[in-house]
């Protein structure tokens, strides 16, 4: 029979995790489906269980001394919905995950750790230039999250390992204008076919001084390529219509979807050209929806 611990603290959590290999579980939205055995009967898991969901040092959301924010691995999807601290697009992505049921168990560690390239807050957060800290035994780090989860299903988590918090940093301007779309089977409760999450800052001379954007679920990884993204600072927002078409042929080279290729694809370039076209017609900053 496979053990199931429940520490009542991280330390001690850390220490389980240590001795004895326990594989994380928090909402268990993900964990307890695939290891599912059939209706009433409890799943079955290769390694022992340890439950997070109830450690204090992992949920809620604060702000930092720095500004960054700080939200707990444990914090659920709809307490993340619910906080005025929380930045917009993670916010947007937390509020339509699944159903209400499920937004109050799913957690943003669990979401992270299953390391989904259809998972909705990773896409967002990897907008963000958002961190993950590891904790073990033997200390703590920090990894940008867009490096820790480096492949479909693939993270850098160590063995010992157990994601504590996730870290926000303060864009260094306000975005002027911001964008985020899930393309699901229905309009509610439905995993991403694709997203994309973008934002954009632009000065009182229409020179754009930031730009980013996110694909989920349109390739093994969230796609995002500064690179690419850094072409576009420093020009003028009157001059996107005459870069978008080289602007969207390279995009397309940094997107590798594997299902349904030219849907995703298209689709993709579509979402990006219309927000980009619409941030290139307005005078002012609001979301683009
Ligand atoms: C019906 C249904 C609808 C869904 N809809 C969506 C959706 O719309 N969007 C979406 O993105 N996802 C969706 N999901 C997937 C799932 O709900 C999310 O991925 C959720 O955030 C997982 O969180 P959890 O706390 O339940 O994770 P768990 O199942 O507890 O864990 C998932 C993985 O993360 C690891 N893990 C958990 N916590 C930690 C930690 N603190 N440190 C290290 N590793 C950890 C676990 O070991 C496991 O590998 C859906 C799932 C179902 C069943």
């Amino acid at each position: 029979m496979v053990s199931t611990y429940i520490p009542k603290t991280l330390e001690e959590a850390l220490i389980i995790r240590k001795e004895t290999g326990a594989r994380p579980l928090s909402g268990g939205t993900d964990l307890m489906v695939q290891y599912r055995r059939g209706i009433g009967v409890t799943p079955k898991f290769p390694w022992p269980i340890m439950i997070v969901s109830n450690l204090k040092e992992l949920i809620g959301i604060n702000e930092t001394p720095d500004g960054s924010l700080c939200i707990g691995s444990a914090t659920t999807s709809s307490e993340i919905a619910a906080s005025p601290l929380v930045p917009w697009h993670v916010r947007e992505a937390s509020s339509r995950m699944g159903a209400i049921s499920l937004r109050n168990l799913a957690t943003i560690g669990g979401n992270i750790g299953n390391a989904s390239p259809k998972g909705d807050l990773p896409a967002t957060l990897i907008l963000l230039d958002a961190s993950v800290v590891l904790a073990s035994v033997e200390g703590e780090r920090t990894v940008l999250l867009d490096d820790f989860i480096y492949g479909a299903k693939k993270t850098l988590l160590q063995d010992d390992e157990i994601i504590t918090k996730i870290i926000i940093p303060k864009p260094a301007r306000p975005f002027t204008y911001r964008w985020y779309r899930k393309i699901g089977t229905r309009r509610a409760n439905a995993i991403t076919k694709l997203s994309l999450s973008a934002a954009i800052t632009i000065d009182e001379k229409g020179v754009i001084t930031d730009f980013r954007a996110s694909s989920g679920a349109a390739g093994p990884k969230i796609a995002r390529n500064k690179a690419l993204e850094a072409t576009l600072i420093g020009k003028n927002v009157e001059d996107i219509p005459s870069l978008l078409p080289s602007f969207l042929a390279d995009y397309d080279k940094i997107i590798s979807p594997h299902a349904m290729p030219e849907y995703r694809r298209t689709s993709t370039k579509r979402m990006l050209e219309y927000f980009l076209t619409e941030v290139s017609k307005r005078p002012s900053g609001e979301i683009i929806e």
